[in-house]
């Protein structure tokens, strides 16, 4: 609004006018000004919006920090020194920011390691598969696993098919759809598989086809049944298998894997704030998880997601904003293979999570930013969507349904807190949890304005005088 005024109706920018042209004035800065009871407050942001903004985007910082990062310590998965390390790097970097109240937050993990691991076709001919060991599975004896594969392509076919998979290793040779509906198979087809006697599983890796690269990626075995190894194969050999057993061709593999669990380990979320000036105790949360498979170098789950998140708070201390209220970034741990690191802080913060205005995860990659999920009431809706309207230049200002995030959600379920998630659109899918995730994929000038989209809703959220409801 002060900016519309100093441009057009400004009585000294004005040229010399009559009673009349002065009373037109008078009546539009009146209905500018009871506009303003719906979109007013908003004007007030257009100039911090725009300095955010291209402080920004005329800068690589964010792509080189999250280059840095996973050049430097690559894979962090729970328990390991990477991620130990790697932790300890972002506290030390955060306090370089001038962030406040860096802290780290106690959190004991699982300790899941992958040791070594192969799978090979035995019979009719011998020939290694490209395989990747399931997160949580249990390893095989010394020698392996070796007995005839049962492939299906469905949970329906495994039931159909349930009396011959007795003493066999299924094959879950499901396409790809959605994320949501594939992933079951991963994490419930082992259990399913060994309530019908099978040995071990082998699932066709979670993700479009790719270049013969395998995901990880965590089962949950149900309690009720034994527990028997899994590994993802490729697209390619999954299909390779489809064919020989739609030939009638009787196909023996051998699954070798070391994998197992050591003592809980411990670990850490980090935070750093930006605390406000006159309701510090009300909270804005932005992040992403910091732990990742133990493969690739993490750059994309979520290394991507916590450095947007983080950046947002260090572009506000660039240009020296202390909004009202905090704004705090918190780097979850174990996200992949425990959740832990969400529960923690839920736990820790459960009598302060009703001063938390709002929580925005970033864990879909940082690809070309399209906008935001968001999850509140309408109320909360139509006031985000205002300040959405800052981003129009950056192409993020869409503000869809199903905010959230795996980390924020034990606290956005316990506190009722609204939820949003940064949108993007490129080839997540593609390479998560594979050893392709690799920061080369993930382009500059996308995380920048990501990084912008995350500082002007955070800033003007935890600044603008009602508190968002
Ligand atoms: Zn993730």
């Amino acid at each position: 609004m002060r900016r519309r005024i100093g441009r057009s109706y400004h009585p000294q920018a004005a040229p010399p006018v009559g009673i009349a042209a002065w009373l037109t004035i008078i009546a539009l800065l009146a209905a500018s000004h009871s506009s303003g009871a719906q979109g007013g407050w908003i004007d007030a942001y257009r100039d911090t919006a725009s300095r955010l903004i291209s402080e920004s985007t005329g800068s690589r910082f964010a792509w080189e920090r999250l280059a840095l990062l996973s050049d430097t310590y690559g894979p962090r998965l729970s328990g390991s020194q990477n991620l130990a390390d790697a932790i300890e790097w972002a506290v030390a970097e955060m306090r370089n920011d001038g962030l406040e109240h860096v802290r780290k937050e106690p959190v004991k993990v699982p300790h899941w390691v992958r040791g070594r691991e192969s799978a090979e076709i035995v019979s009719p001919r011998p020939h290694a598969m490209v395989m990747l060991g399931l997160g949580n599975s249990v390893g095989t004896p010394p020698e392996g696993v070796e007995a005839e594969v049962l492939v299906v392509r469905s949970f329906e076919e495994l039931d159909a098919a349930s009396a011959r998979a007795r003493g066999r290793i299924v094959v879950f040779n499901a396409p790809f759809t959605q994320y949501g509906q594939t992933v079951q198979y991963r994490s419930a087809g082992p259990s399913r598989a060994a309530a019908l006697g099978a040995v071990a599983v082998l699932v066709r890796s979670i993700g479009p086809p790719g270049l013969r690269t395998p995901h990880t990626g965590a089962l949950r075995y149900t309690a009720d049944q034994p527990r028997i190894p899994a590994a993802a194969i490729t697209v390619e050999d999954a299909e390779r298998l489809q064919r020989m057993q739609d030939r009638g061709t009787t196909v023996r593999v051998r699954l070798r894997m070391e994998a197992k669990f050591l003592p809980d380990a411990d670990s850490y979320n980090v935070i750093g704030e930006i605390r406000g000036r006159e309701r510090p105790d009300e909270v804005v949360v932005v992040g992403g998880h910091f732990d990742s498979w133990d493969v690739g170098t993490g750059a994309t789950d979520d290394g991507g997601g916590c450095i947007v998140t983080w950046e947002a708070l260090r572009l506000m201390r660039k240009l020296n904003l202390r909004p009202r209220r905090t704004v705090r970034v918190v780097l979850w741990t174990n996200e992949e293979n425990g959740l832990r690191g969400g529960l923690a802080y839920r736990d820790r913060h459960r009598s302060q999570l009703a001063n938390h205005l709002l929580m925005l995860e970033s864990d879909s990659g940082v690809f070309r930013p399209t906008g935001f999920g968001f999850s509140g009431t309408d109320t909360a809706r139509a006031t985000i969507t205002q300040i959405a309207s800052l981003l129009q230049s950056l192409g993020v200002d869409r503000i869809g349904p199903n905010g959230g995030g795996a980390d924020i959600g034990p606290s956005v379920e316990a506190g009722s807190i609204p939820a949003m998630s940064l949108e993007v659109d490129g080839d997540y899918f593609l390479i998560h949890h594979t050893p392709a995730d690799t920061v080369d994929k993930i382009d500059p000038a996308d995380m920048a304005r990501a990084s912008a989209a995350i500082a002007v809703i955070g800033y003007v959220v935890a600044d603008m005088p009602e508190r968002l409801r």
